[in-house]
């Protein structure tokens, strides 16, 4: 019988705004050796690079909706045409609708990939607005990273490394509130789609980052 080739770690990663998603891709993409595909971390460098893409979905972000599924999927191509065979990859918000969801199955056959797992992040609507009213990004110190209001550590963290802290644009609380609903609406229904798969794993989001990512390692299955 022919022997399939093995397969890198293919994962995804689903969570709603504010579950920390990028915090557990990083910790997930170094103890895993994965690369990090981030689509809305993509979006953001397209729109202060002010590119032709940038500039045609800076509206969409700005107002809290998803970008256009067809943007997205040549967004994805693009970034899985770069990557080696045998290289796993972590996607950080994608996808993000039903029609995504069906589109990868078909893009990832053309690039000889299935996917190893999908996690979900887990954490209620009180819990993200707390958290992303009060985040702010430490830039001007090497890789940006994500700071609390509330957390004084990240803060000294931040300011002994003269960063200085900005809000994303699309953290203000209306266009917040568009992004919980939008994930509620368009978002949440791959959770049945990938649980019928038998590709899901629930990620309690709950509490410090590192004890998520540690829930997140766990969680995932063993490699074939
Ligand atoms: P994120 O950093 O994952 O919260 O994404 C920020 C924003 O980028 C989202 O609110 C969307 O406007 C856009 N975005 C990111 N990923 C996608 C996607 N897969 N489909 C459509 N829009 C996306």
């Amino acid at each position: 019988m022919p022997t399939l080739p093995k397969q890198p770690l293919n994962i995804v990663l689903i969570g709603p705004p504010g579950a920390g998603k990028s915090t557990i891709a990083e910790a997930l993409v170094h103890e895993r050796q994965l690369v990090s595909i981030s689509t809305g971390q993509r979006l953001r460098a397209e729109i202060k690079a002010r590119s032709l893409i940038g500039r045609a979905v800076a509206p969409y972000l700005d107002k809290g909706e998803l970008a256009p599924d067809s943007l997205m999927d040549r967004l994805l191509r693009a970034n899985l045409e770069t990557l080696d065979p045998e290289q796993g990859f972590l996607l950080d918000g994608y996808p993000r609708t039903l029609h995504q969801a069906r589109g990868l199955d078909g893009t990832l056959a053309d690039y000889g990939r299935v996917l190893y797992a999908v996690l979900a992040l887990e954490v209620t609507d009180e819990e993200v607005i707390r958290r992303l009213s009060g985040r702010r990004i430490c830039e001007g110190a090497g890789q940006p990273f994500p700071v609390h209001i509330d957390d004084l550590a990240s803060m000294l963290r931040c300011q002994e490394r003269g960063g200085h802290l900005v809000a994303r644009d699309d953290d203000r609380p209306d266009v917040v509130r568009q992004r919980v609903a939008v994930y509620h609406e368009q978002t949440q229904p791959l959770l049945d789609f990938y649980e019928s798969a038998g590709l899901l794993r629930h990620i309690n989001a709950h509490g410090p980052p590192a004890e998520v990512a540690r829930r997140a390692l766990v969680a995932l299955p063993p490699a074939p």
